[in-house]
């Protein structure tokens, strides 16, 4: 006997799941300007610079622009 999935098995709607996100991750962070940080993509090797970056987004990396255009325009 074929097994049926869980998700027929207890009607449960199939949820798709979002890619993910290609992050920037920081290579330099100076205290000549308030939160400024520049950050690099691994993927693209896309540098970014900012003025406004947080420690959350020191530890966790900002999302690449280039790299997410797919994911931006379909929200
Ligand atoms: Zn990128």
């Amino acid at each position: 006997m074929k097994q049926a999935p869980l998700s027929t098995l207890f009607n449960l709607a199939v949820i798709p799941r979002k890619p993910r996100r290609v992050m920037m991750h920081f290579t330099d962070a100076g205290p000549g300007h308030p939160n400024w940080a520049s950050f690099k993509c691994a993927k693209c090797g896309g540098v970014k610079e900012t003025h406004t970056a947080t420690n959350a987004d020191l530890k966790r990396g900002i999302p690449c622009s280039s790299c997410n255009e797919d994911l931006n325009t379909t929200g």
